[in-house]
């Protein structure tokens, strides 16, 4: 299977224009939260919360071909075949869980448009949506660009440069990476390490 490489600025453009395609404002007005969600939607995804093991170890999943799934049944502790379209991406329902962190719902809702938007041309047609399981490591160059691109979808580079130049006087480092991770809605590990990525921590 041939591999695309991209680089950070190719990441950058794609999440410029989905974002842009969904709300130019979310790219270009105040700083804030990217509703993650209602963008996939927007992109004709459907995005559908299932249990999809009975140990959380598989957070989410992208369903590239019609087919069958294996969801985690809770009350009758068994899994089951779940009828999908191409099209899909699943999040497990832990992570919707009052305790569960809206970050890490919120990255995993990303990383797996991450792994749409790049990786479908390699996938379609091809029946192979295990490969794309997050926590699956068969594949790290694939998971590595979810990840990238979906931290970029989160948190487009002008919009937390725009948000540390409005915060950054009068605050610690720790305070503004709280802050800014508030605005954002991601967690302050992702908030970090973004600004670290570009120098501004
Ligand atoms: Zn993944």
């Amino acid at each position: 299977m041939k591999k695309a490489y991209y680089r950070e600025q190719a990441l950058e453009r794609i999440a410029r224009d989905v974002i842009t395609a969904y709300d130019p404002r979310l790219y270009y007005g105040s700083p804030a939260a990217i509703p993650i969600e209602d963008i996939i939607e927007a992109q004709g995804l459907v995005l559908e919360y299932q249990y999809l093991r009975n140990n959380g170890r598989v957070l989410g999943e992208t369903i590239f071909d019609d087919g069958l799934t294996a969801i985690y049944d809770r009350e009758n502790h068994r899994y089951d075949l779940l009828p999908v379209k191409g099209g899909t991406i699943l999040i497990d329902c832990s992570l919707c869980e009052e305790e569960a962190s809206t970050g890490r719902l919120r990255f995993t809702c990303a990383h797996e448009l991450g792994h749409w938007l790049l990786h479908k041309k390699l996938f379609c047609g091809t029946g192979e949506n295990a490969a794309l399981r997050s926590g699956n490591e068969s594949d790290n160059t694939l998971e590595v660009q979810a990840n990238l691109l979906g931290s970029i979808l989160l948190l487009p580079l002008p919009q937390v440069k725009r948000c540390f130049y409005q915060l950054r006087s009068g605050r610690t480092n720790q305070q503004l990476v709280t802050d800014m991770a508030g605005i954002f809605q991601v967690s302050k590990q992702a908030m970090r390490i973004r600004l670290e990525n570009h120098n501004l921590l």
